[in-house]
């Protein structure tokens, strides 16, 4: 799996991120185009385009970065704007305590992403964590990885479970309870890379 991010990935006319200074807390202000309401996106989005494919429901592209423009209706609304909210590849450690707690016990510090989620449920939110890797529809022992990381461009990773070995194909962002997930799984036999930057880079690990 990856490193933590050294690289900073935009699609092609983003706007410019905010960035803050080190140890500079990042201020959740919702940016223009979310509707009130638990999810909100603030102006560090890379506008990498994974919550709108993976929740497409709840987040459109307004101005050059995804907005929630409207709120998850049900229970699997809200799991699918979670598994989008953690496969945001702008998490960044944070240390204020209000925010978004460790998702898993191995994981030190609390977390930010360029998406919010107010008023969180212990329970929703564990079934999303549990929920990946997410199956593909259609695609038999085909998973859906999720935890995008920025040093693999957003890319999607996909975990594939087969008699013959298992196979990651590129890799996710690491995370604790995502390594757990895929060891429960049957591990990763094989990894195949799609992008010879990611082995350039020295991202892999
Ligand atoms: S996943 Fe995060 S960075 Fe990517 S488009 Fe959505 S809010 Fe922006």
């Amino acid at each position: 799996m990856l490193a933590p991010r050294s690289a900073t990935f935009r699609a092609p006319g983003a706007p410019q991120p905010l960035r803050r200074a080190p140890g500079m807390q990042r201020a959740a202000q919702p940016r223009v185009g979310n509707v009130p309401g638990q999810f909100f996106t603030d102006s560090t989005c890379i506008d990498c385009d994974v919550c709108r494919w993976m929740a497409p429901q709840v987040f459109t592209r307004v101005s050059g970065q995804s907005s929630v423009t409207e709120q998850p209706a049900d229970r699997e609304g809200r799991i699918a704007a979670m598994q989008a909210l953690l496969s945001c590849p702008t998490v960044r450690a944070a240390s204020a305590s209000h925010l978004l707690p460790p998702a898993h016990p191995a994981e030190a510090a609390p977390a930010q992403f360029s998406i919010h989620m107010r008023d969180r449920d212990p329970a929703e939110f564990k079934a999303a964590q549990q929920g990946m890797p997410i199956p593909v529809a259609g695609c038999p022992g085909v998973h859906h990885c999720g935890y995008h990381s920025e040093k693999s461009f957003s890319a999607a990773s996909y975990f594939i479970a087969r008699e013959s070995g298992n196979v990651m194909v590129d890799c996710p962002r690491f995370n604790p309870a995502l390594a757990a997930r895929l060891e429960a799984l049957g591990g990763v036999q094989h990894i195949v890379l799609s992008h010879m930057c990611a082995r350039r880079s020295g991202g892999v690990t």
